[in-house]
């Protein structure tokens, strides 16, 4: 494909708004990309999360393994467009990068993942069976990938490539922290602050909690030795409404990272057992609650898929060196990594550090050459 084609690729998907909604128009075009191959046995399911959200499967080629691409359809927020030097929803290059909201979070990725197998498609050089998963919702919970991982189409996986930024492609992330977000709601009973024993003091009772959960999630404390450790914010704390009021209600929210060493099962039981302990006490009314966790996504730098990229990356970037990483925040590999199967993810893509930022952007060489990249490696991938 001529390199105008692959920027108008990019740039038509860059123009589509997909905050945060609005994915199907990302999955027709990329659907109307492939419409021209569908002799070749292209096979398109398009899977729906909610009207306006689809996910998009994309399979070509044939054979018993399968090579998964992924990346997500929709984008964070643009912020105040007053602050971007250019229309965040237009692609706009200037001094060898292009501007534009998703240009490295991750439309980019996408879209050279897309043109990758287009080309494989146009010069017959599909090398084997490659699956293209594309996601909704990423951004605000992973709840495409989930959903596409329920329904099966992450099964049977030999290995698994994400195209999320990758610091200009010099980092491989294979491993990552898993998120787990809790609210904890206090109740009680509203009385005037002169009488407190006609009352029941929600905040006094939520106190009790955010004081026990701490040394709770320290114990927690084995070290992995690439993500570190496990770690515990309590993030917000809200409750009453008048100083001359008995509070009858109050929230606490807490954030934990957690690390391939303590499943998120085994946290949510302690901190299930805590709440449950409290409300043995008269009078308290705890209740918890967790919104989209996310598993942490164990991985092995030596796994043969990464050590492959590692090789493929070598002959492509030549002075550019790779590091092979773990990484802080969750992605779709922490739910894709529950499909049947035991299979490696990597995550590397031609974005950078301005991801979720003003004056987003990508290196244009950059995003060429990691085309070029994704086509090696499916290629070594079959081959070995
Ligand atoms: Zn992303």
């Amino acid at each position: 494909m001529e390199k105008q084609k692959q920027i108008d690729t990019l740039a038509k998907l860059i123009s589509i708004k997909s905050v945060n909604d609005n994915e199907s128009e990302v999955a027709d075009y990329i659907e109307s990309l492939f419409a021209p191959y569908q002799d070749q046995g292209v096979q398109i399911d398009r899977v729906q999360y909610a009207p306006g959200r689809d996910n998009l499967v994309v399979t070509i080629g044939s054979g018993d393994q399968i090579l998964g691409f992924s990346g997500h359809e929709d984008v964070v927020s643009a912020g105040d467009e007053s602050d971007w030097q250019t229309d965040p929803f237009q692609a706009t290059i200037k001094d060898g990068n292009l501007y534009g909201r998703g240009a490295s979070d991750m439309k980019s990725g996408l879209a050279a993942l897309i043109i990758s197998m287009l080309e494989m498609l146009e010069d017959n050089s599909v090398p084997g069976k490659i699956r293209l998963l594309c996601t909704v919702g990423e951004e605000t919970g992973e709840y495409g990938a989930a959903q596409l991982t329920k329904e099966g189409y992450a099964d049977g996986l030999a290995g698994l490539i994400i195209a999320e930024p990758g610091n200009d492609m010099t980092e491989i992330g294979y491993t990552s922290k898993g998120v787990i977000d809790y609210i904890v709601t206090s109740v009680g009973k509203q009385a005037h602050s002169s009488q407190p024993e006609k009352g029941i003091n929600a905040i006094d009772h939520l106190i009790d909690f955010a004081t026990q959960v701490k040394p709770l999630m320290a114990q927690f404390d084995q070290e992995n030795p690439i993500l570190g450790k496990l770690t515990h914010v309590q993030s917000v704390f809200q409750g009453g409404s008048q100083i001359n009021s008995v509070p009858d209600k109050a929230i606490i929210k807490g954030n934990i990272r957690t690390i391939p060493e303590y499943p998120n099962k085994v946290v949510f039981t302690a901190l299930n057992d805590l709440v449950e302990k409290l409300n043995q006490k008269d009078g308290y009314d705890l209740s918890i609650r967790y919104s989209f966790p996310e598993e942490a996504m164990p991985g092995d730098k030596n796994a043969p898929l990464i050590k492959l990229m590692e090789k493929v990356h070598g002959e492509i970037f030549k002075d550019r060196p790779v590091k092979a990483i773990g990484q802080s925040g969750a992605s779709d590999g922490s739910e894709f990594l529950h499909g049947k199967g035991d299979f490696a993810i990597a995550e590397i893509g031609p974005g950078n550090n301005t991801q979720h930022q003003t004056d987003e952007f990508v290196n244009v060489e950059t995003f060429y050459k990691s085309i070029e990249f994704y086509k090696q490696v499916a290629k070594k991938f079959f081959a070995k």
